[in-house]
């Protein structure tokens, strides 16, 4: 381990970096494997039926797990967490584990992604808690769309008042996750845009990804960031400004007339993997280094084996230190179309 480490204060100067010097910077938690919507890109209703087999409490890691692993990390470089699932929010107790990480030291951003349709009865606790700010995923505002988008479960009314609920009590800027299919929904995002304009709430557009085994993807259903920023320019004018720090995955944009701000995270046509300073934590302890990985480091052995601190922190400097992914700037659409490569399915990582 190199000199920077502060052997006392159990901490790095600098955060560690990859093989390909990118810094530590974020740790996405997954607390479970549930969600109470059935995205057809994520989560089909046909295999994530009614009897699925998902996560036991036992095999999920508890809190005082998730702990270990995110002081580890932070003491590595982390800064950002984000809470993720399945669906976040199907969690209880969340708010116990939010008042804790908020805590740790190092941590200066604490989010949450979630789907939004329980938003309005936990953002007032979820804000007490000391989250900072929330994402919410909302791929359409029209409502059928939201709802086909949605595996037939989304409430599009419920998921706005939620994203009110937390825009009231401060848990912004809140930012809105849209995945743009063609022929799907893209043909509702300058309403969507139209709806968010002026409030100070962000929405990002994302390019429909290869992500697990199960969505189908062909590249024809890809909506290029660039062809969707014309036609949103044809109504409205926009600018780039500049990222809020490296490896920020949207490229922002703001209206010039002062309406507020939106971005494209365009995994496919202009990949960012020169910049992803992300590592990922499923519910059961597995940790992933890359989105679109197929395998993954068993953490919740080491930690039910009596790892102590330093064998934790070891094996988490290993793998980042030998981290060389970049799946988005290797894909080929012809071979990722014929989804040979099996990779871990989003909703275990957390997005
Ligand atoms: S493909 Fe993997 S390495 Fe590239 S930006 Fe996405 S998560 Fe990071």
């Amino acid at each position: 381990m190199s000199s920077y480490l502060d052997t006392e204060k159990r901490s790095v100067s600098r955060p560690i970096a990859d093989a390909m010097g990118r810094p530590l910077h974020d740790l996405r938690i997954s607390l479970l494997d549930q969600c109470n919507f059935r995205c057809p890109y994520c989560m089909p209703e046909a295999k994530f039926h009614a009897d699925y087999e998902f996560l036991k409490r036992h095999q999920r890691l508890t809190y005082d797990e998730i702990i270990r692993v995110a002081t580890s990390a932070c003491s590595l470089g982390v800064s950002k967490i984000r809470l993720t699932g399945g669906e976040p929010l199907l969690d209880k107790n969340i708010c116990d584990l939010i008042e804790r990480i908020v805590k740790l030291s190092g941590v200066d951003d604490l989010a949450l992604t979630t789907n939004g349709i329980l938003l309005s009865s936990y953002a007032e606790k979820l804000a007490a808690a000391g989250l900072h700010r929330v994402t919410v995923s909302l791929d359409s505002i029209d409502k059928n769309i939201f709802r086909k988008m949605s595996g037939g479960k989304g409430d599009l009314e419920k998921v706005l008042a939620g994203i009110k609920a937390a825009e009231n009590i401060g848990l912004g800027p809140i930012k809105i996750n849209v995945v743009v299919q063609k022929a799907v929904n893209d043909h509702t995002i300058l309403d969507l845009l139209e709806y968010f304009r002026g409030t100070g709430t962000i929405v990002r557009l994302i390019e429909f990804m290869d992500v697990g085994n199960r969505n189908g993807w062909q590249m024809n259903q890809v909506v290029p960031s660039h062809v969707l920023l014309e036609s949103i320019q044809k109504r409205w004018a926009l600018q780039p400004i500049d990222q809020n720090y490296t490896g920020e995955v949207a490229r922002r944009y703001e209206y010039v007339d002062g309406s507020g701000e939106i971005g494209f995270i365009s995994s496919v046509t202009e990949p960012f993997c020169g910049d992803c300073s992300r590592a990922r934590l499923s519910a059961d302890g597995m940790l992933y280094t890359c989105l679109f990985a197929n395998q993954g480091t068993d953490l919740r052995e080491s930690l039910r084996n009596g790892a102590d601190d330093d064998e934790l922190r070891d094996i988490l400097s290993r793998i980042w230190l030998q981290r060389a992914d970049r799946y988005s700037e290797l894909r080929r659409p012809e071979v990722a179309e014929h989804h040979v490569l099996r990779k871990v399915e989003m909703y275990r990582m957390g997005g």
